[in-house]
């Protein structure tokens, strides 16, 4: 065992308003330079939706993440290091602004000047940069006035995914944000596709940095990246991308966008975890088993051996003890509600998600309980607003019943905290009953 450790992030997305506070503070603080206009370290996406960049999950035509070969062995979708240094003058398989976004604003000339008439006017977007009504009919988060229709949304890779399971009427149409910032990852395919050896993965927290110095612009990351976190500063001719605030971190402040989430979402702390098996970890042939792998190699930090491994390893005390109280492996491998994002991309993320439960609506008994209360709670989670088969090709992919799970567990906690905060009596049975 060769226990490192790394700072990571759980989001709770039942909680994410889609506010997006936290990108605008992200921005004002890390990228609101020259040559940077287009990026944001942190975004927030609608769901059902494209995502930003646009259609990123599409790996068919971005080439990121890494792939096993014939022969089992991890292999970089995008090339790695060496070939990369071979052929840095191929173009790298990068989004356009098009698939970022051209920045736009309105033509407000139309409501204030427009005649009299039977319909209201419409302000309807024009390029910043040509002036000209938009060409395209997509930009970041405009999915939110489709309303999360799956008829109106047919972009989505994800969706495209489960279409065959997951069809709606309109009435059954679903909507929640996916609050998105660097993965931070263990087998990061960002920093093994760069020809220049210009990313890197500090040893002591696990934070994956660009080095500004040393980055010759061959944007080859851009196209490994699976998550397209990294960015191309065009007025540097570098590579950007979230730092996971580490300046802050590394005087005990929490990162911009956990600080200032309106919703309280994101727990941020130190994991430890076994360096010596994330490659055999990633490499598991069965998709499904890669959530199990992924738990696996973050260690439990009051394990009396890991603490000692730790100390051999060198890790501070205090590091170890920031560990031991950070929520993070709890709500990963304790009570086992926080999945990582397509872990199927196989760079071990360290950002991790609680999906969201959504409102449990559907289920009323003759009592007037609704589908929260306790005795309503096991069918309640069969009649679930979100498909369980959308949320397992975002978090197990595709692998419904570890979703399931997850979820049964939070229900089973809304309504157990429920009881106690109506002073009803407990039913003891529900927390047994999910584990
Ligand atoms: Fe690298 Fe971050 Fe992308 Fe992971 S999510 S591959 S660490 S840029
Ligand atoms: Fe969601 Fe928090 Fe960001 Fe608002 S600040 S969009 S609640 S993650």
């Amino acid at each position: 065992m060769r226990v490192m450790a790394q700072m990571a992030m759980v989001m709770n997305l039942d909680k994410c308003i889609g506010c997006h506070t936290c990108s605008v503070t992200c921005k004002q603080t890390w990228t609101n330079r020259s040559g940077m206009e287009y990026v944001w370290f942190n975004n927030v996406e609608t769901r059902p939706g494209q995502g930003y960049p646009r259609t990123y999950e599409d790996q068919e035509r971005w080439q990121g993440g890494w792939k096993l070969n014939k022969r089992g062995r991890l292999t970089l979708k995008a090339g790695n290091r060496l070939k990369n240094l071979m052929t840095i003058f191929s173009s790298p398989k990068m989004p356009s602004i098009q698939d970022y976004y051209e920045p736009w604003t309105y033509d407000y000339e139309t409501l204030t000047n427009a005649p009299l008439q039977e319909h209201t006017p419409v302000a309807r977007p024009k390029s910043l940069i040509s002036g000209e009504e938009m060409s395209i009919s997509w930009s970041a988060n405009w999915d939110d006035d489709l309303a999360g229709s799956t008829e109106l949304a047919p972009s989505d890779p994800v969706l495209q995914k489960v279409s065959d399971k997951v069809k709606l009427e309109f009435e059954q149409t679903f909507m929640f944000y996916l609050p998105r910032i660097c993965e931070h990852c263990l087998n990061p395919s960002c920093a093994a596709s760069c020809p220049s050896g210009a990313i890197y993965k500090r040893s002591e927290d696990g934070i994956v940095l660009v080095d500004q110095d040393t980055c010759r612009g061959w944007r080859k990351c851009v196209t490994g990246c699976p998550y397209k976190k990294i960015y191309f500063n065009h007025r540097t001719g570098k590579a950007e991308k979230c730092t996971f605030c580490f300046p802050r971190i590394e005087v005990g402040l929490p990162t911009v966008c956990a600080e200032t989430c309106v919703g309280r979402l994101r727990y941020i702390g130190l994991v430890l975890y076994d360096a010596d098996a994330v490659l055999e970890a990633a490499s598991v042939e069965d998709e499904h088993e890669l959530l199990d792998a992924q738990r696996g190699v973050l260690l439990d930090p009051n394990d009396p051996e890991v603490v000692r491994e730790a100390e051999r390893a060198g890790i501070p005390r205090d590091w170890i003890e920031a560990a031991q109280r950070s929520p993070i492996w709890s709500l990963i491998n304790r009570y086992e509600v926080a999945l990582p994002l397509h872990p199927e991309y196989r760079t071990m993320p360290m950002v991790w998600y609680i999906p969201p439960l959504s409102p449990v609506v559907d289920v009323v008994s003759d009592t007037g309980e609704d589908g929260e209360d306790s005795g309503n709670l096991f069918a309640a989670i069969e009649h679930l607003r979100i498909p369980v088969e959308y949320l397992a090709e975002l978090f197990t992919a595709g692998d419904t019943a570890p979703v399931t799970a997850v979820l049964k567990r939070l229900a089973a906690m809304r309504s157990y905290m429920r009881d106690i905060n109506l002073g009803r009596e407990t039913d003891e049975s529900i927390p047994a009953a999910v584990g």
